[in-house]
């Protein structure tokens, strides 16, 4: 996995496990006259521990900034303390993810392999879900459903699902609801979301 940079006269390349990334710079600019928010640009430099390698910049807006931290297996320096402002949906997916976390893990049976999730096709698919949710509460009967496919989604992309199908008005209520599975239909809630192992 390289990271690319094309200019007009030159190609940069940084092989990711030699690279060092930092975000140096932070601007704010209005993408379009009818967009209410201005969009932040980051300027990210990637350096390279290999000196052959010459230092180069990469720009991108602030909301691709978690997906980019995310494929990248280097940590990101963040030299200007600039404040990157993630979208509403890339701060619920902290949430998601750390409350799944807290689920219990699935293990795949014996002979079957985690596939490349199908909709990022990078990300091997490592969700599961399971109904567990009622055995957690008291005898009373969940609105959930069992979901028979089998791990299609990477933790990603099913939070992202996740959060696309709440009130986006209401955000504060999205941890608690409920949404069908992106494949079968079937409702499932945080509580029935389990990592595979
Ligand atoms: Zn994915
Ligand atoms: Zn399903
Ligand atoms: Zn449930």
């Amino acid at each position: 996995f390289v990271l690319l940079q094309v200019t007009t006269y030159h190609v940069y390349m940084a092989l990711q496990t030699d690279c060092h990334v930092t975000v140096t710079e932070s601007q704010q600019h209005q993408l379009t006259p009818d967009s209410a928010s201005p969009a932040q640009i980051l300027t990210l430099t990637v350096g390279s521990i290999n000196p052959a390698v010459r230092p180069f910049d990469i720009r991108l807006i602030s909301t691709e900034y978690a997906e980019l931290r995310e494929k990248l297996h280097a940590p990101i320096r963040n030299a200007a303390n600039v404040v990157i402002h993630q979208t509403i949906t890339e701060l619920f997916l902290e949430t998601f993810r750390a409350q799944v976390d807290l689920n219990r893990p699935y293990t795949l049976p014996s002979g079957q392999e985690v596939e490349p999730c199908i909709g990022c096709m990078q990300a091997p698919a490592g969700t599961k879900l399971l109904r567990l949710c009622h055995a957690e509460g008291a005898d009373t009967e969940s609105e959930c459903q069992q979901c028979f496919c089998r791990p299609m989604w990477c933790l990603s992309c099913l939070g992202r699902w996740f959060a696309s199908r709440q009130d986006q008005q209401r955000p504060e209520t999205w941890l608690s609801s409920r949404v069908p599975c992106p494949t079968c239909r079937a409702k499932f809630c945080i509580l029935d979301i389990c990592v595979v192992n």
